[in-house]
């Protein structure tokens, strides 16, 4: 799982690789089973229900990959062959008359009979409109073969699979004019904390403004989740209660803040009234304390509330999750590994997730780690990952997961 090297012992925390394999075993008990049936165009974004098996064969005949001559390799002496029929994309050839020679263009059918197809640039047209070819040809030369792209049967995207816009054009390519997708994940998102406000109002004495509700309600969107903002929770016991019962048809509740061991983890203690609750201390940095549990039976995921926190747990954590309920197999980004352009001298005992970016082809990090600093992320192409119980010298491998790889 960690191209660079083995997670090391974090003590009494729980590895983040942990976390996540027991993430993934929940999600994948309460997949999503419902599905719809989308329009071609309206499928971006959505996980396909379905294994696609094509019916055709792709190209349904070969065809010229080049505008120019198709041939019998046979026929070729070095003397002028006449051309016998001329084909454009979208007709259909008569067989290719032996010792002859027929103009094609990129797209078309080659006729029966003819075995490669020359390009024009190696064509010389004759005073009489015979053609000579100046150099031998290899059979199958510029020819694309029927079935090079699939053949009938074939399976051409596994159900689970993200369908973006070049899985469109696949599926368009075989004639798809809709797909079955899964129904979309209802998340609801819930800002926990007294201190917070929207933006829009005026900041009162001891106030800040709800930053971790937007940035999870646009970032669920672009996963292909239906998003129900549960809005602010207060820091109270009744209040938590009741807007968890409000929360009617949802597939999870999302909250952040009031994880922190503290004295206001109402949540906590709505879920252990009301279902059931497990508390994690992961060995990840920023983040730490993550809630899953259960509210009468529907699943909660609580990450910590510090900003940098919210976006590395959910980027690690709660997005392979989400994406597992809905059938998808490949649910951890990319990571690869560049040289560090940085030294860290200390080792900790948490996996950490710096904020970074590449420059020269080293990874970077972002001057104040604190997870309190959202702009470290704005800052950053991708985080850094750096591995509990290690030090780093300057060129030094890390592992580096772009940003792009999680934020959709
Ligand atoms: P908590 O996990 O509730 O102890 O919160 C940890 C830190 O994150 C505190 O400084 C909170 O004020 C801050 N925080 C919690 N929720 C949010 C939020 N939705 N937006 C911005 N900051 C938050
Ligand atoms: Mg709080």
């Amino acid at each position: 799982m960690n191209p660079v090297g083995k997670p090391g012992k974090a003590g009494s925390l729980m590895a983040v690789e942990v976390a996540l394999a027991r993430l993934l075993e929940m999600a994948e008990a309460s997949t999503i089973g419902e599905r719809e049936r989308l329009p071609l165009a309206q499928v971006e974004g959505r996980i396909l229900a379905d294994d696609l098996v094509s019916t055709l064969d792709l190209p349904p005949w070969p065809n010229s990959a080049m505008d120019g001559y198709a041939l019998r390799v046979a026929d070729w002496t070095g003397e002028p062959l006449m051309v016998s029929q001329k084909i454009f994309a979208g007709q259909v050839p008569e067989p290719l008359k032996p010792g002859t020679c027929a103009r094609i263009f990129t797209g078309a059918p080659v006729p029966a009979g003819a075995d490669c197809v020359e390009m024009q640039e190696n064509a010389e047209v004759q005073a009489d409109e015979r053609v000579r070819f100046i150099e031998a040809m290899a059979p199958g030369q510029n020819i694309r073969p029927q079935g090079q792209e699939t053949t009938v049967g074939e399976l051409v995207l596994p159900a689970g699979t993200r369908l973006g816009p070049i899985e469109q054009g696949l599926a368009a390519s075989l004639g798809c004019a809709e797909l079955n997708v899964v129904r979309k994940v209802r998340v609801a998102v819930l800002s926990t904390g007294d201190e917070l406000i929207e933006p829009g109002q005026p900041l009162g004495p001891g106030q800040i403004y709800n930053s971790n509700r937007v940035l999870l309600c646009s970032w669920l969107q672009r996963l292909g989740c239906e998003v129900i903002d549960a809005g602010i929770l207060p820091d109270d016991l009744a209040a938590t209660r009741a807007r968890l019962g409000e929360l009617k048809d949802v597939d999870l509740i999302l909250s952040t803040g009031g994880v922190s061991v503290g004295e206001a983890d109402f949540l906590g203690i709505a879920l252990r009234e009301e279902g059931e609750l497990t508390l994690w201390k992961l060995a990840i940095k920023p983040g730490k304390p993550l809630t899953f549990g259960h509210f009468r039976g529907v699943p909660v995921i609580g990450l910590p509330g510090n900003p940098a926190s919210t976006l590395v747990t959910f980027a690690l954590l709660a997005r392979p999750y989400l994406l597992r309920r809905q059938g998808v197999k490949e649910v951890e980004p990319l990571k690869f590994q560049v040289p560090a352009g940085f030294d860290w001298p200390k080792a900790g005992n948490r996996r950490e997730y710096l904020r970074g970016r590449l420059e020269n082809g080293r990874a970077i990090i972002y001057k104040n780690q604190s997870s309190g600093v959202l702009r470290s992320a704005t800052w950053a192409d991708g985080l850094v990952e750096v591995l509990e119980d290690r030090t780093l010298i300057e060129g030094d491998d890390v592992n580096f997961i772009p940003l792009s790889e999680v934020l959709s």
